[in-house]
């Protein structure tokens, strides 16, 4: 499947999730609101029975419309205009309120409109264990109407309502569990893809790096088959030392894979000296970068600040950082090579930094460049050769030195690698 597709899907399914997720917690709050909506109405009716009964045994012939009042979420008032008998309104707002599956504590007080107080209040518990009492809230505690009245409070209406979604609950956290499952699967799905590309790509290149010396070294020993090559000491000579350049070319470059794939930092020791950075940089590049710029038709520039600048640190590892980087700077360039290196002392320690006018890498790639054996995938075209084990080696010499890397690059304009090496690290 293209890497196109595979991201449509991903980008559809990120979308398919949220839009789950959501419609799951749109859903939530309707059942919440339609809880509370059933609460409110069971309630009702119990307290509308009890005020009716209450009203009937005292033999009142008043109107009960209306009489119950929501004075918000947890707080009824129930309006009788009569005397209340306290142990029979107990009774009764008990067994109505069961009566409507209503199973949660509450806490009844009654209201005397003649001495304007509170004069009975009563906490009932549903599970018979320990009775806490929960203080009415003050607003509660005066009396609201010119009338006799009782309150009923529900301290607890949260937890009787969570007890009432439980079901709800437990599937939108199972949805969610699910939800979260699927999207690591998904994420080892791709990270395990991309590992493959890698791998298939290192397989390509060490097909490629090895192909060609392998096909010269063929070529040589069929020539040097022909019995008449004997007769020409020059040429069998030319073909030997091929076959031989070509053997040493091959066993350098498994050398170096194999290195590089063992390179950790248990592996490589350091061996450092003070010594001078800039005949270090301008000498490999008189000896191997300016040849290899100037012969596509670029050029490299050098800037030091100040001109002497010496580093405590292993002078090989330092070559080798900065040849990776030259090299890599000169390999992905289509165009004439431009190439400005810049040594600058700080009070910290050096920084160098090598500017080019290369390919330049994308943010997606930039995460990657510096694991092991990572190449930015270049499809079925192996033009540029590499093991993508060279910035990976740059940043473990820079790491060991105690310093580090940055990179930041545009696609198409090019490329900068800035290196650190503090002063005064002891290794
Ligand atoms: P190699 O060059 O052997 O592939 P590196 O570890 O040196 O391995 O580089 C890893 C990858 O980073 C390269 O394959 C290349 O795609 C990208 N890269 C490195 N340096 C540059 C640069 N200066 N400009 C553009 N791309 C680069």
């Amino acid at each position: 499947m293209s890497n196109k597709s595979l991201r449509v899907i991903f980008i559809l399914a990120v979308l398919c999730t949220v839009l789950v997720i959501v419609t799951q917690f749109f859903w939530l709050k309707k059942a919440v609101d339609l809880e509370k909506k059933i609460f409110n109405s069971h309630v009702t009716i119990a307290l509308k029975n009890v005020a009716v009964q209450l009203l009937k045994m005292n033999e009142n012939t008043s109107t009960v419309d209306s009489i119950v009042t929501q004075v918000d979420d947890k707080y009824y008032t129930v309006q009788v205009n009569d005397k209340i008998d306290t142990v029979v309104l107990k009774h009764l707002i008990k067994r109505e309120l069961l009566a409507q599956q209503i199973k949660t504590d509450y806490k009844i007080s009654v209201f005397d409109c003649e001495s304007q107080n509170m004069i009975y209040s009563e906490y009932v518990s549903m599970n018979n264990s320990e009775i806490e009492d929960f203080p009415l809230p003050s607003a509660y505690s005066k009396n609201m109407k010119g009338n006799n009245y009782f309150g009923v409070y529900f301290p607890l209406l949260k937890d009787f309502l969570t007890r009432e979604m439980s079901n709800w609950i437990i599937s939108s956290l199972v949805l969610v569990l699910f939800l979260f499952i699927l999207a690591y699967a998904i994420f080892i799905i791709f990270r395990q893809k991309r590992l493959s590309e890698i791998q298939k790509d290192f397989v390509n290149n060490m097909t490629h790096e090895f192909k060609t010396p392998l096909a010269t070294i063929k070529i040589s020993s069929e020539v040097l088959k022909n019995p008449n090559i004997v007769k020409n000491p020059e040429r069998l000579l030319n073909y030997a030392t091929i076959i031989n350049n070509e053997t040493i070319h091959l066993t350098n470059q498994v050398e170096r894979v194999l290195q590089m794939a063992k390179s950790g930092k248990d592996v490589v020791q350091l061996n450092k000296e003070t010594f001078d950075l800039k005949p270090l940089v301008l000498d490999s590049i008189e000896k191997t970068y300016k040849v290899l710029v100037r012969s596509r038709g670029g050029d490299i520039q050098c800037h030091f600040e100040p001109e002497s600048i010496n580093v405590n640190a292993d002078k090989l590892h330092i070559k080798n950082v900065i040849g990776n980087l030259l090299d890599n700077a000169i390999k992905y360039c289509k165009q004439k090579p431009q190439i400005h290196i810049n040594c600058i002392e700080t009070k910290d320690g050096v920084e160098i930094s090598i500017k080019d006018n290369g390919i330049g890498i994308s943010k997606e790639n930039m995460k990657f460049i510096f694991n092991k054996f990572y190449r930015i995938p270049t499809g079925n075209l192996h033009d540029v050769k590499g093991f993508g084990l060279g910035l990976n080696y740059v940043k473990l010499i820079c790491k060991l030195h105690g310093g580090d890397i940055k990179v930041s690059s545009e696609l198409d304009k090019g490329s900068e690698f800035c290196i650190f090496i503090p002063k005064n690290i002891k290794s």
